[in-house]
């Protein structure tokens, strides 16, 4: 256990391996997210992507790089989409004869279960696979060396938590709370801060990254433009988190201390904010830009459905911090609240909650 306060992701992976409570069996809403953007990929590559330029030379490599993958099998779905839609338009443009070889770049922190994302790759995979460990917030690859890339479910993360979060003297101080929904302004605008920065940072990288024409899809949590973040699906679910963790620390069962000192470093941003980012950053265009509803497409938004999603993604970031000895009750009391969150779920299961963007790097 420990009080650090210093909560930086990298130390804390999805739950890894295959077992009951493995991001591996437990990561539907990030599927259904994947699975309802099939379609728009598949025309944004039959439209945008420039295929003649890969068939300069006789043997040529495409190169689609997955940022924060986790362990599948998300990602090897949404390689072999992507992968599917560049030959098809490969063939519908009549160079089937000089489809590329294809090259997979599976990124996610060092601390991510590789070995499980290896022992699972697809057998019949139309691609080389490679495993890049380390952060996106930075240049991973050479210069102009890839042609596509994809980043599902992972740019919500922040680098690490805003710092004044834990400062007592700054109005930015999260007592009480382990994100920013019902907070005050101060603390969602900290929140806001370092998500800007961050992207700013992934952006250079990606810019330097991606050759010229290469397309960009990111899919992450999102907020409709103007609509307050007490209001998202997502900032929901934390909330009923700070409760439960709250109700703990009231119990005795862990100490208010270590409520205030912990947050959540994940963000839900809003088209808007991303479109400025974007436009500041200069390098790219803005082919798509949306917010969607993916969790339509869930037949099984029940309680136990919900509480082992959160579980596979927050276990290890909530046990560095109170202990593994807290997740079975805690989860226990977030699963028993159920009722009164999934009924708030329900009422937002038409509302957007993914935002969706394809860039193209000009
Ligand atoms: N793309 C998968 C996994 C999403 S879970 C899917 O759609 O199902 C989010 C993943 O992003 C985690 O594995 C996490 O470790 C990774 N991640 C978060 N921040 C990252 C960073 N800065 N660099 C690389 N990976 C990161």
């Amino acid at each position: 256990m420990s009080n650090n306060t210093n909560i930086v992701p990298e130390s804390y992976p999805m739950n890894g391996g295959d077992g009951s409570n493995s991001y591996t069996k437990n990561s539907y809403f990030q599927r259904a997210g994947t699975n309802a953007m099939k379609a728009i990929i598949d025309d944004v590559i039959a439209e945008k992507l420039y295929v003649e330029k890969q068939i300069s030379s006789s043997k040529s490599t495409f190169r689609i790089a997955d940022l924060g993958c986790s362990v599948g099998p998300n990602t090897f779905i949404a390689m072999q989409n992507i992968i599917d839609a560049v030959q098809q338009k490969y063939q519908s443009q009549g160079f089937a004869s000089h489809m590329p070889e294809f090259q997979v770049f599976f990124n996610d922190h060092t601390s991510n279960d590789f070995n499980t994302l290896f022992a699972s790759l697809p057998p019949e995979r139309p691609y080389l696979a490679t495993g890049v460990p380390g952060s996106f917030h930075g240049q991973l690859f050479p210069d102009f060396s890839l042609d596509f890339v994809h980043s599902s479910y992972a740019l919500q993360w922040l680098s690490k938590v805003p710092e004044e979060l834990l400062n007592k003297n700054s109005a930015a101080w999260n007592k009480g709370r382990v994100h920013y929904e019902s907070a005050p302004d101060e603390v969602a605008q900290a929140y806001t801060d370092q998500f800007a920065k961050d992207i700013t940072i992934f952006l250079d990288g990606r810019a330097k990254e991606l050759v010229v024409g290469g397309l960009m899809v990111l899919i992450m949590p999102g907020i409709t433009n103007g609509i307050p973040h007490s209001c998202s699906a997502t900032g929901l679910m934390f909330d009923f988190l700070g409760h439960c963790l709250m109700d703990m620390a009231k119990e005795g069962l862990i100490s208010e201390v270590q409520v205030d000192s912990f947050n959540l470093p994940v963000y839900v941003a809003s088209p808007k904010e991303m479109t400025q980012l974007v436009e500041r950053n200069g390098c790219f265009s803005i082919e798509r830009m949306e917010i969607t509803q993916p969790w339509t497409r869930v037949d099984d938004l029940s309680g136990q459905t919900c509480t082992m999603h959160l579980r596979a993604g927050m276990e290890g970031i909530i046990s560095k911090h109170f202990g593994t000895e807290i997740i079975d009750e805690l989860f226990d009391r977030y699963y028993k609240k159920h009722g009164e969150f999934i009924g708030l779920l329900e009422s937002k299961r038409n509302e957007g909650n993914q935002l969706f963007i394809i860039l193209k790097r000009i």
